[in-house]
C-alpha cells in the first residue's frame, strides 16, 4: 500500500499487540511478518494472532477504527494512524475439513499452538512477541529459516491435498526466499501437480506473477518444472520443456531481464514456447484481422491470458514486446521511421530490455541494442520532435477529409523522420506531390 511508513507501520503492529496483552489476552505477530524479519527483510505488513475474539477485538480497539471483513474467519482489521497502515488481527484458529481443495470448510477458534499447525510452512508458522522481543515457534520454522527450508507442517502431502494453492506457495517461496524445497514437500507436489487446476485461474496467476517479476524467477521455472507444475497451469509450454536447449535458452533470456513488469516476463517465457512451435504457414498474416487472432503469437497470448483471465493491460503489452522485440535486432539497418515508433511507445524501454536479453543470450553481440539505448536517451524532441503537419493543415489544402488524412499524414512524418523533408514548407511540397498522383492514378485507373 502507498503512503506507508515502515516505522510507523511497525511501531502500531506491536501498539496492537501490547494493547490485547494488557487487556489479558494472548497476542503475538504471525506468519509471514516473523519470517520476513527473520530473513532480513523488511515485512510488507503485520499480522496479529490472539486469544481475543473477533468482538472483543472490535470492542477494545472501538467499532470506528476497526473493520469486520474478514470476522467469519475471525479477522478483524484494525486501522492504524495516518501512514502506519491498518493491521489484520485474528483469533487463534483451527480449520476443519477442506472438502474443495482450497479453502477450509469451518473454522474453530483454538490456542497459539493449533494455529501455528493449521498454516502452510514452517517458515509461515512462526510467532513473535514484539513486547519481549521472543519468537514463539512450534513447528520448528525457526530451524528451517535458519537451513534455508520450505517445509510443509506435518504430513506434506495431507496439507497439500487439503489446499493445493500450497504447491505455488511453496514454489513461490522457495524461490523468492533462495532457499531449498524440502524434498517430501516437493515430492508431494509432484504427486499432485495436476490436481493445481482446482485452484481459481486468478489465484493461479497472481502466484505466476510474483514468481515472473522476482529477481529468482529462473529458480521459480525451474522448480515449477521440476514438479510438473508449469505444464499444468500452461500446458503450450509442454515442447519446451522438453527440448533442454531452448529451455535453457529462455532461462537465459528471463535471468537477464531487469525488475520486469509481468508483461515481460511473460513475454520472455512466451517467446521460448514459441521457439519450440512448428513453422507457421508461409500464407499466415502477422497482423490482427477482423473475426479473431491469427497469427501464432496472437493465438498464444489469447490462450493464456484468457485461461488467467488477465488484464488487457498485461496482454496488450505481452503482445506487442512479442510481436515486435525481433526488429531491433536490426535496428542500424532501419529506416529512422521504422525505428523510431517503436522507441517511443509506451513499453519502448522494455522493448529493447527484452532485445537486448535475447541477444546477449544468443550470441553476446548486443550493438543493436546498445543503439537503440542511446536512441532512447536523446531529448525528447530528438526523439520524438513535432509533427510538421496535422489535419487542419491538409484542410486548409482542400484535402477532402478521409482515410487519405493519416496516409498522407504518415508519409509526412516518415519523411520527416528521414531527414527527406525538413519544413512545413518543404512537408506541404510533399502532400502536393503524393495527391497529384493519386489523381494522376484514379485518371489512369478511370481510363
Ligand atoms: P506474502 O504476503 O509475502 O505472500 P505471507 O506469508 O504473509 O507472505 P499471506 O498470504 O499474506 O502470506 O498469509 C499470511 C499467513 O497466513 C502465512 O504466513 C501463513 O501462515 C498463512 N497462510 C496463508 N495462506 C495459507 C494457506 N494457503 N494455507 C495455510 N496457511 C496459509
Ligand atoms: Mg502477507
Amino acid at each position: 500500500m502507498s503512503g506507508i511508513n515502515a516505522e510507523k507501520q511497525r511501531v502500531f503492529a506491536r501498539e496492537v499487540v501490547s494493547r490485547l496483552q494488557k487487556a489479558g489476552f494472548d497476542a503475538l505477530w504471525a506468519g509471514g511478518c516473523v519470517r520476513d524479519q527473520l530473513v532480513g527483510r523488511t515485512p510488507k505488513d503485520y499480522d496479529v494472532a490472539t486469544s481475543a475474539t473477533p468482538d472483543q477485538v472490535r470492542q477494545l480497539f472501538g467499532r470506528r477504527r476497526t473493520l469486520p471483513i474478514g470476522a467469519s474467519f475471525g479477522v478483524i482489521t484494525v486501522l492504524g494512524p495516518r501512514g502506519a497502515g491498518q493491521i489484520e488481527v485474528a483469533t487463534f484458529r483451527s480449520d476443519a475439513g477442506y472438502s474443495d481443495g482450497r479453502r477450509p470448510d469451518a473454522v474453530t477458534f483454538s490456542d497459539a499452538c493449533a494455529d501455528a499447525a493449521r498454516r502452510d510452512f514452517t517458515i509461515n508458522g512462526l510467532f513473535f512477541d514484539p513486547v519481549t522481543g521472543k519468537v514463539v515457534d512450534f513447528v520448528g520454522g525457526r530451524r528451517d529459516i535458519e537451513a534455508k527450508i520450505v517445509r510443509a507442517i506435518g504430513d506434506a502431502r495431507e496439507r497439500i491435498a487439503e489446499d493445493k494453492l500450497r504447491m505455488l506457495r511453496a514454489v513461490r517461496f522457495a524461490a523468492t526466499l533462495d532457499f531449498s524445497l524440502d524434498p517430501a514437500t516437493q515430492q508431494a507436489a509432484t504427486e499432485l501437480a495436476a490436481d493445481i487446476c482446482v485452484v481459481s485461474a486468478e489465484r493461479i496467476a497472481a502466484e505466476i506473477e510474483r514468481m515472473l517479476v522476482d529477481p529468482h524467477r529462473v529458480r521459480a521455472l525451474e522448480l515449477l518444472r521440476e514438479t510438473g507444475l508449469l505444464v499444468i497451469v500452461m500446458p503450450e509450454a509442454a515442447p519446451l520443456v522438453e527440448d533442454v536447449r531452448r529451455w535453457n535458452a529462455t532461462l537465459a533470456v528471463l535471468e537477464r531481464l531487469d525488475d520486469p513488469s509481468f508483461g515481460l516476463a511473460l513475454a520472455a517465457l512466451l517467446r521460448g514456447v514459441l521457439s519450440t512451435a512448428p513453422v507457421g504457414d508461409a500464407s499466415e498474416q502477422p497482423r490482427r484481422r477482423r473475426g479473431g487472432p491469427t497469427s501464432p503469437v496472437e493465438q498464444l497470448v489469447d490462450a493464456v491470458v484468457t485461461r488467467w483471465k488477465l488484464s488487457n493491460a498485461t496482454s496488450d503489452r505481452t503482445r506487442w514486446l512479442l510481436e515486435n522485440y525481433a526488429t531491433l535486432a536490426q535496428a542500424r539497418q532501419l529506416p529512422w521511421s521504422r525505428l523510431q515508433p517503436l522507441l517511443t511507445h509506451e513499453f519502448a524501454g522494455e522493448l529493447v530490455g527484452l532485445s537486448a536479453a535475447v541477444l546477449s543470450a544468443v550470441d553476446g553481440d548486443t550493438t543493436q541494442t546498445e543503439y537503440c539505448r542511446q536512441k532512447l536517451a536523446l531529448p525528447a524532441d530528438q526523439l520524438d520532435p513535432p509533427a510538421l503537419l496535422n489535419g487542419g493543415d491538409l484542410h486548409r489544402r482542400a484535402i477532402p477529409a478521409g482515410p487519405a488524412y493519416r496516409r498522407l499524414l504518415q508519409a509526412v512524418r516518415d519523411a520527416q523522420l528521414d531527414g527527406v523533408v525538413t519544413t512545413k514548407a518543404e512537408a506541404l511540397e510533399l502532400v502536393d506531390r503524393l495527391t497529384d498522383a493519386d489523381t494522376n492514378n484514379e485518371c489512369n485507373n478511370a481510363r
